[in-house]
């Protein structure tokens, strides 16, 4: 017998009935012959509801006020999860936060685990219990309500899970597991049977919006096997995460995402002398903006060009710092482009396989897709395109690294794809 935990999002516990099913698979896997704990997010749009009642009380609340409200979303579901459980004839008990001793750090609104009490935990369970905990929250050292950052349930399932050395950490969702990709983009994409946790930290990292980052993170750092399971096909094993060391690889390419989300920065006719680059990107970084992209070409007259990409909202600022800069570096011309995606494949197995970027790059072209910069890392490739040609790279890219199966993906809800 070991212990599971499990957690469900907002829209599969949206309703009365909702919340039943939950309760279903949470008794099946009781019967299982498992301990449970099961972390639950908020009802349905809860969250943002909340939100949204603060802003029309007033434009500015206070962050510690925000935790406040926000934290009584999850207090809801726990219990009506524990009653609905009860009312199947098992025992459960509903924790918050505070209850359960989740202790994070003294930041409001983003704040991060740092340790968990389980003896509490450890005696309901030998008491019999079915534990539903709720998500997203913890308390400080002073007994301060914080909350982990939206999507923060997920990292508090996967910490439960290691502190009390769960054998499996289960996230349901909407769909039936990891994609290689967007399915609304690639209806036929393969579903991964296995992953690693640094092929699914780079693919979120590049624009997939699967599982809450820090959750990854925290899975790995602890070696918590992951799994991405769907909540109406109990019966789907989903996709399992775990790690690079424990996986047969057979394929270079994991995932291809992409993220339209930045923006291109370009400064023409820069003097080619020491120095240039440190002061343009050390001002940037005083600036507290990162850079992501960077390209620098020598032209034939002795000059060099810059180009790089930033976040869209970190652009005003990167122009303001670049104008302020502009004379002591002695740039010609800025130029912005707006309309770019930065696509990229991520995969393990291209580690010691030659010649996956030729064959990202010769797809690309045999589709008329002009690429504006690349970078690479040990997993991952990126190639920046214009952004109406994004989806049509995703396509190729799909198809040349062999991500297509012969099923439709089913897509229902929220959608936690790469
Ligand atoms: N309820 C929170 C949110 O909507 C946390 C979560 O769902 O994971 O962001
Ligand atoms: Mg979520």
């Amino acid at each position: 017998m070991g212990i599971i935990v499990q957690k469900f999002g907002g829209t599969s516990v949206a309703d009365p009935q909702k919340i039943h099913n939950v309760a279903n698979a949470v008794i099946r896997e009781k019967e299982n012959g498992n301990d449970v704990i099961v972390v639950v997010s908020a009802m349905g749009h809860t969250t943002d509801y909340l939100i949204k009642l603060a802003k029309d009380v007033t434009l500015t609340p206070d962050s510690r006020e925000m935790d406040m409200l926000l934290s009584t979303g999850e207090q809801v579901s726990i219990a009506l999860l524990a009653m609905a459980i009860q009312s199947h004839g098992y025992k459960a008990i509903s924790m918050n936060g505070q209850q359960v001793g989740i202790i994070t750090e003294n930041i409001h609104s983003k704040a991060r685990i740092v340790d968990i009490k389980t003896d509490k935990l450890q005696k309901h369970l030998k008491e019999g219990n079915i534990i539903v905990v709720a998500g997203f929250q913890g308390v400080t050292t002073d007994g301060e309500i914080t909350t982990l950052g939206r999507g923060g349930s997920d990292t508090s399932a996967v910490a439960i899970a290691a502190a009390m050395k769960a054998d499996r950490c289960d996230i349901y969702t909407d769909v039936e597991g990891v994609y290689a990709t967007d399915p609304r983009i690639v209806p036929n994409v393969q579903r991964a049977e296995v992953i690693s946790y640094e092929e699914m930290l780079e693919l979120a990292r590049v624009g997939a919006n699967v599982l809450h980052p820090r959750s990854v993170e925290t899975a790995k750092q602890f070696n918590v096997p992951l799994r991405v399971r769907s909540s109406f096909k109990l019966d789907n094993m989903g996709t399992l995460i775990i790690g690079v060391e424990k996986m047969e690889i057979y394929k270079p390419v994991a995932g291809v995402a992409a993220d339209s989300s930045q923006v291109r920065i370009l400064l023409s006719n820069l003097p080619d002398i020491p120095g240039t680059a440190a002061k343009l990107f050390g001002a940037l970084a005083k600036n507290n903006i990162s850079v992501d992209m960077i390209i620098q070409s020598l032209a034939s007259n002795g000059t060099n060009s810059i180009a790089f990409t930033v976040d869209a909202e970190d652009l005003d600022a990167a122009l303001k710092t670049l104008n302020d800069e502009k004379s002591s570096v002695r740039a010609a011309e800025i130029l912005i482009d707006k309309d770019i995606a930065k696509v990229s494949i991520v995969g393990a197995g291209m580690v010691d396989r030659p010649g996956i970027a030729a064959d990202m790059f010769r797809a690309l072209a045999e589709k008329n897709i002009n690429i504006k910069m690349i970078s690479t890392s040990e997993i991952k490739i990126s190639c920046l395109v214009d952004k109406n040609n994004a989806n049509e790279a995703i396509k190729a890219l799909c198809k040349e690294f062999g991500l297509e199966s012969t099923e439709i993906a089913e897509v229902k809800g929220d959608l936690p794809n790469v």
